[in-house]
């Protein structure tokens, strides 16, 4: 029986690609570990996305050229805070290291996905209606939950104010909109095991 159910996977064409994703606190990552414990893969974009910058040599030399060598610190490393702080008040610069990056990113991706065996993959991304990867996916998969319950979850996660965590949400695209263009749902405003039973549910009715 073990045999025919690998031979059967082996035959899927490819594997259909569902976009996860949720705003700051939402617990797209906790549902990303779900998945996991389920036996999906994910792929976890945000993760590596900071990761490319640092391996890629060619990403490094492009990086500096746009934004000069302090890009990266003594020891050949990102330096976030000083990129994050050069390009903040400079949308061109923004957009031009978005476009040497985001492309990296989308190689790096297919080529994990070129590994996967899964009938079904996750691709954790926090833009994903924002850049409109979503259009790349079967489907979407948003974990939502209410503002007041986010901000007190990163508040407990990262020690961070009430304020910052506002700040960051008000950047980010508003919940109902995003509500709008998932195809599936989490309501994350309980507790983990439910959370967790939630995944479960909508993972495996995925047709
Ligand atoms: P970010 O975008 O900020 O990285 P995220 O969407 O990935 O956030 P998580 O890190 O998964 O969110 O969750 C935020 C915090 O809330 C974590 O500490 C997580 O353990 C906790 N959390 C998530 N869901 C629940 C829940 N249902 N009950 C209790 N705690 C939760």
């Amino acid at each position: 029986m073990e045999e025919l159910h690998s031979e059967t996977q082996k035959a899927e064409p490819e594997p259909k690609i569902i976009g996860l994703t949720g705003g700051i606190g939402s617990g797209k990552t906790t549902v990303a570990r779900f998945i996991e414990e389920f036996g999906f893969p994910v792929y976890y974009s945000d993760d590596r996305a900071k990761a490319i910058v640092n391996e890629s040599e060619d990403l490094k030399v492009r990086i500096k050229a746009l934004l000069g060598d302090k890009a990266y610190d003594e020891n050949g490393l990102y330096d976030r805070k000083f990129v994050a702080e050069k390009v903040f008040s400079n949308k061109e610069q923004l957009h031009e290291l978005n476009e040497i990056i985001h492309p990296a990113v989308r190689i790096d991706f297919e080529e994990w996905l070129n590994k996967q065996t899964k009938y079904l993959v996750f691709k954790e991304t926090a833009l994903l209606f924002e850049l409109k990867l979503n259009r790349q996916c079967y489907k979407s998969l948003l974990v939502t939950a209410e503002d007041n319950i986010r901000a007190k979850r990163v508040m407990d996660r990262d020690g961070k104010t009430y304020r910052e965590v506002e700040a960051v949400m008000e950047k980010q695209m508003p919940e109902k909109d995003k509500i709008k263009l998932a195809d599936c749902i989490i309501h994350n405003n309980t507790n983990l095991e439910d959370l967790k039973e939630q995944t479960e549910q909508i993972i495996f009715s995925i047709e």
